[in-house]
């Protein structure tokens, strides 16, 4: 009988009877791994995707973890990246060369974005980027050399929530490969590969450590897709430290608690934040008044703590006044840890991270993470931001 999620996290990528009973996986430290025998050295060669003859090739501290993440997405493979970004690198890589076309979410992360119109396009790759909300509408951008469809549901700072499993439907017909950057729900709350997505993209360095304190990306590819991807991350030189890895380990044991907390705590702060007369808009797909709840209902299993606030529009000045003073929220990048963060972004700064479709709000964006603070305690922290920002004035 196949395991529950739960009981993955608990027991996945770990083997205690292999390990002198010692409960987690060891970190290995290694570059050279030595061979007793011309034939084993030969042995290596002839098969490099596998077994351990290079600390950059993965070590039994890389093979746990992506064990782990093969059974949660239900996967063929799993690749280790040094950072989410190197992750979405090792794929993009993998699927297009000189002559290719990607389409990519309007949505998409801004480094992803940049690494399109940057490296790639340098390297001969045209990207055309698409509405999300655009459906079964992909089939008019499809083009004959068009090889990947890259996917990001919801957007990590607007949270539109993409039809994937449509999107995937008329891509595959077309012979393209289908990507999913899964970093907001991770493979608890939104199961990709079952959905139509052949390779998954997660930054590790959010929910996955979950602590705030490393970098790491986790690629997981559905039956056919594996090999492609772990040879390009070998052929870069990708490789993910040991003891990042182990802390990525560590994190997975509490994700489906940690997730269900940061859930709750997500909907506490904006059952409060919609009363506020400062906010227009919450951006959160768990909310019913969200445009794409419907779809978040359909394809998710729950929400994450990242959500975003649109305030009305204020002077920089009041915006300052509200975000300096916090005390519980942090301000700064990144999210997933167990730190509540707000992130104030201007509408200017939004407007230049797209090219396919406007940003329709005047006012300045608050992404907000729920952290595993007591609620009311941030609500409390909210307040008084608020307070501030209204002496300010306008
Ligand atoms: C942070 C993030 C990444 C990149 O991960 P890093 O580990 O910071 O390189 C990619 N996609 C999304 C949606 C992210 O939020």
């Amino acid at each position: 009988m196949p395991r529950r999620k739960e009981t993955q996290l608990t027991h996945g990528g770990r083997n205690p009877a292999a390990n002198h009973g010692i409960v987690n996986p060891p970190v290995y430290h290694a570059s050279t791994v030595l061979f007793p025998t011309l034939a084993a050295l030969e042995q290596s060669h002839s098969n490099p995707l596998e077994g351990v003859s290079y600390g950059r090739y993965g070590t039994p501290t890389h093979f746990a973890l992506e064990e782990a993440l093969c059974e949660l997405d239900g996967a063929e493979g799993a690749v280790t990246a040094s950072s989410g970004l190197a992750a979405v690198h090792v794929v993009l890589s993998a699927f297009l060369g000189q002559g290719d076309h990607v389409l990519v979410t309007d949505s998409v992360y801004g480094p992803t974005r940049k690494l399109c119109d940057g490296l790639l396009k340098k390297q001969g790759v045209e990207t055309t980027y698409y509405d999300p909300r655009i459906g079964d509408g992909i089939r008019s951008l499809l083009r004959p050399e068009t090889r990947v469809v890259y996917t990001e549901s919801p957007g990590s700072l607007t949270f539109e929530v993409q039809d994937v499993p449509t999107i995937a439907a008329a891509a595959h017909k077309h012979g393209a490969v289908v990507v999913m950057d899964n970093t907001w729900a991770t493979p608890l709350l939104f199961p990709a590969l079952k959905h139509g997505v052949d390779v998954c993209v997660h930054a590790a360095t959010k929910y996955i450590v979950g602590h705030a304190d490393a970098m790491l990306g986790v690629i997981t590819c559905r039956q056919g897709f594996y090999e492609p991807v772990r040879r390009a991350a070998l052929a870069i030189g990708n490789c993910a430290g040991p003891d990042d890895v182990y802390l990525a380990l560590r994190g997975l044991r509490t994700l489906a608690v940690r997730l269900r907390q940061h859930q709750q705590n997500a909907l506490r702060l904006c059952e409060w934040l919609r009363r506020q007369p400062e906010v227009e808009r919450l951006l959160y797909p768990a909310l019913e008044d969200d445009a794409g709840h419907t779809l978040w209902r359909r394809d998710f299993t729950g929400g994450s703590g990242l959500f975003g606030a649109v305030l009305k529009p204020c002077s920089r000045a009041a915006l300052a006044a509200m975000v300096d003073g916090f005390k519980l929220f942090g301000m700064g990048y990144s999210w997933g840890g167990y730190e509540s963060l707000a992130l104030p972004i201007t509408p200017a700064a939004l407007a230049a991270l797209r090219t396919a479709t406007d940003w329709p709000h005047a006012g300045p964006l608050l992404r907000l993470h729920a952290g595993l603070e007591h609620p009311e305690d941030l609500i409390g922290d909210l307040q008084a931001g608020f307070e501030r920002m209204r002496q300010a004035g306008r």
